[in-house]
């Protein structure tokens, strides 16, 4: 299978990790949004939030938890932080390994997105 993170995962690709566990890892992305912009991810390939199966509902939630401890460590736990999971082509997922986006460390606006032109869909 041709994932990126996947392969970020196996060490092929190097990343700037900054936590892993048994079931996630968390590195920063590499074309940030915000100053700090994190990508939380199972170790388990799950291509998009449409395939979460019921016994992943752990699993998810542990990403979210990460989320929220790496946002206490980054410093922006009680300020304020947004966590984002883009699903298929038109919310702009790109990779298809599902990924929470941790994004803080500025103001954040809402909504936090333009309407994209119909041809890049
Ligand atoms: P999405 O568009 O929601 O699928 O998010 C994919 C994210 O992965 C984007 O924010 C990219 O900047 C990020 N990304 C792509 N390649 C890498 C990489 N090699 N290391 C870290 N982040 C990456
Ligand atoms: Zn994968």
């Amino acid at each position: 299978m041709d994932c990126l993170f996947c392969k970020i995962l196996d060490k092929e690709i190097p990343a700037d990790i900054v936590y892993e566990d048994d079931q996630v890892i968390a590195f920063r992305d590499i074309n940030p949004q915000a100053p700090s912009h994190l990508l939380v991810i199972p170790r388990q390939h799950i291509a998009t939030s449409n395939d979460i199966q019921d016994a992943d509902c752990e699993l998810v939630g542990r990403m979210h938890l990460v989320a929220a401890k790496l946002a206490r460590q980054e410093g922006f736990a009680d300020s304020g932080y947004r966590t984002v999971m883009n699903c298929q082509e038109a919310a702009g997922q790109t990779v298809f390994h599902i990924h929470l986006h941790v994004l803080g460390g500025k103001p954040l606006g809402w909504p936090p997105y333009t309407e994209r032109p119909k041809t890049a869909i």
